[in-house]
């Protein structure tokens, strides 16, 4: 299928695409305020694939939330920072807004496509419906594009299978549909918020290469959430990897991979299995992710950090550059020349 670039004045200047600077999320819970984001800031520029990387709970669904204004009201709330994209600040913007316009320009999918999926219709009808709703399409025309749109993902037998009900396509599938009614209407900005957790992983890899090849093909920014370095080290350029809330370290994820420089980030490549640790034991992240209702004074990894010294708890370190190491590699550790050093 083709792909044309409309002209976008705003986005189309050559700077980020998306910019997140010092953004924070809070939700009113019986037990207090939970500050699920502090100081959170990215970006991400035209056809460049950042990946948002962390164990479960540290903020990655929760930052793409406060993206597309999905936060769940009234419980939780962007409490400060800046979301810029094509020189608006969205998190200024009202909510209905910020769905509009990410209804066409900023898509997502999730983790299980199932959710996302409407049982009772048939995946034709879904597909079709934003060209129909959107686009101003007549039934034919909008059909077609979903055929158009279902041979591009993959789906064999796309002629026949276009008038399945969701329930009768495999897991990768579905995942495949969840991905073409996402690229339907050109989106400049894909978050796929875990997109390949549910499945096994020769169809993560396929799913992977469908959407780095999306992306060459669109030149859409990619934003790639997942807990698993491992899956998405191969498709993203940059990765951020978040820890409470907060982004630890930051910077080519091929020289992360070989050189982190913050504990987190060693111990979740240390508990990743790869072809040269088959047979040996993994070794998981010692203890849990800290509440949130009461984090660690300091720097909120120092209880599970085997690098920890005293002044760790002291303050909350902030983003830097190890010594020595050339940009954009950032860390938020005061032992990062050590970690390296390992
Ligand atoms: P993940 O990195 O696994 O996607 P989330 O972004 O979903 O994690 O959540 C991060 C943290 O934000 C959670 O651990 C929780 O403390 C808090 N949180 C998320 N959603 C809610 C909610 N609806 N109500 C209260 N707290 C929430
Ligand atoms: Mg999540």
């Amino acid at each position: 299928m083709t792909m044309t670039q409309p002209e976008r004045d705003a986005t189309s200047s050559g700077g980020p695409l998306l910019s997140v600077q010092d953004l924070a999320v809070e939700f009113s819970t019986s037990a207090g305020v939970v500050r699920a984001l502090d100081g959170v800031s990215f970006e991400v520029s035209e056809g460049e694939t950042l990946a948002i990387l962390g164990e479960s709970g540290s903020g990655k669904s929760v930052t793409a939330q406060a993206i597309m204004a999905l936060l769940p009201r009234p419980a939780g709330s962007i409490a400060g920072g800046r979301i810029v994209y094509g020189g608006t600040d969205l998190a200024a913007q009202p909510i209905k807004k910020v769905r509009e316009l990410c209804a066409t320009e900023i898509a997502m999918i999730f983790q299980d496509p199932l959710s996302s999926l409407n049982p009772v219709f048939r995946i034709g009808y879904q597909i079709a419906e934003p060209f129909r709703r959107r686009r101003g399409m007549g039934k034919r025309e909008a059909w077609a594009k979903a055929l158009e749109l279902l041979k591009r993902v993959g789906i064999p037998d796309a002629e026949t299978r276009i008038r399945d009900y969701p329930h009768q396509f495999s897991g990768g599938q579905r995942q495949r549909i969840m991905i073409a009614m996402a690229i339907a209407l050109e989106p400049r900005v894909l978050i796929a918020d875990e997109p390949t957790t549910a499945l096994d992983v020769t169809v993560q890899a396929q799913i992977m290469t469908l959407l780095a090849d999306l992306q060459a093909e669109t030149g859409m920014a990619l934003i790639l959430i997942s807990h698993d370095l491992g899956v998405v080290a191969d498709v993203a350029e940059r990765a951020a990897i978040m820890y409470a809330g907060r982004i630890v370290e930051t910077g080519r994820i091929r020289e992360m991979y070989d050189h982190p420089a913050h504990p987190y980030t060693q111990g979740l490549l240390d508990s990743i299995p790869s072809a040269s640790t088959i047979g040996e034991r993994l070794k998981p992240i010692v203890g849990a992710p800290p509440n949130l209702l009461s984090l660690p004074t300091g720097c909120s990894f120092h209880p599970r950090c085997p690098f920890a010294t005293e002044a760790c708890k002291a303050a909350v370190p902030p983003l830097r550059q190890p010594d020595g190491w050339l940009p954009p590699h950032l860390a938020a550790c005061i032992r990062s020349e050590e970690v390296l050093a390992k």
